[in-house]
């Protein structure tokens, strides 16, 4: 899956705030195609990590590169335009957008003509739109939101606003998903399918994915490797099976 999606290499990264350091010196490569989770305890630094990845946050010190794309230093959107998409710990949506045109947010980076040139030249503007629109209702096809379309983001449940996220992050066509926690607050039937959608993305859409999650049944099922993270540093780095049996994480997660 995905020869052509490029590792992701952070490398020796920092990142402090007045008087805290949140990242101190962390480095781990997502290789292409796989999920990649980055766990540990509140606090640890994983949100910190996703908001350098996507250019909220800037690195005190440290480099991230997208195959051979220097994200370091890059704005939110043009990180967004080289294909990595995120989706917030806390939902991000406006409540009275429509299913529909969240999603269709997640389609603006690959506009070309633009607003004001979709109202005036109608041929070229037109066939654009239409292909959002069916991109759209197959993203929503595939993350089951397709009975919701019309309905707004925000009279949704808990879960499905989760889902709308992940749809308008699919809808971008990333080549690299960043996934904050996408099952904190779902039932457990909403898990599940999340989890399979999350299989689903990797296997057929062969996009990697990095993952932050606390649920660890989750991190095992779904993970090849895994970072752990506690208090800003890097304690264990292997797959679900070694972190698992790694005493340092086991500490780490007893201490909480
Ligand atoms: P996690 O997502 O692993 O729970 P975070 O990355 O959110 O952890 O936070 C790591 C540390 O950095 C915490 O101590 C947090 O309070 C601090 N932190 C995160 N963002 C900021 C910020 N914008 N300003 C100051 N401190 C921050
Ligand atoms: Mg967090």
């Amino acid at each position: 899956a995905g020869a052509d999606v490029p590792a992701l290499r952070v490398n020796d990264l920092t990142v402090r705030f007045a008087g805290l350091t949140a990242l101190d010196a962390v480095s781990f490569t997502v290789e292409p195609g796989s999920v990649h989770a980055v766990i540990g305890p509140n606090g640890a630094g994983k949100s910190t990590t996703f908001n350098v990845l996507s250019g909220v946050y800037r690195a005190t010190s440290g480099s991230v590169r997208f195959g051979d794309e220097e994200l370091t230093g890059l704005a939110p959107h043009a990180i967004a335009s080289l294909g990595v998409a995120r989706t917030f710990q806390n939902i991000a949506l406006s409540p009275y957008t429509t299913v529909a045109d969240s999603l269709m947010l997640g389609r603006h980076r690959l506009t070309r003509t633009g607003y004001l040139a979709a109202g005036l030249r109608l041929p070229r503007a037109a066939r654009e739109a239409a292909r959002h629109r069916e991109r759209v209702r197959e993203i929503a096809e595939f993350t089951g939101l397709e009975p919701y379309l019309d309905q707004p983001a925000g009279s949704l449940p808990y879960g499905l606003q989760k889902l709308v996220e992940l749809g308008r992050a699919l809808c971008m066509e990333p080549r690299l998903l960043l996934l904050d926690e996408p099952v904190a607050g779902m039932t457990a039937d909403e898990r599940r399918r999340t989890a399979s959608l999350i299989a689903g993305v990797r296997e057929g859409l062969g996009i990697s994915i990095v993952l932050v999650e606390h649920d660890m049944g989750m991190v095992m099922r779904l993970a090849d490797a895994v970072t752990v993270l506690d208090f800003g540093r890097r304690i264990a780095d292997g797959t679900p099976d070694e972190v698992q049996r790694d005493p340092a994480v086991v500490r780490a997660y007893l201490g909480q």
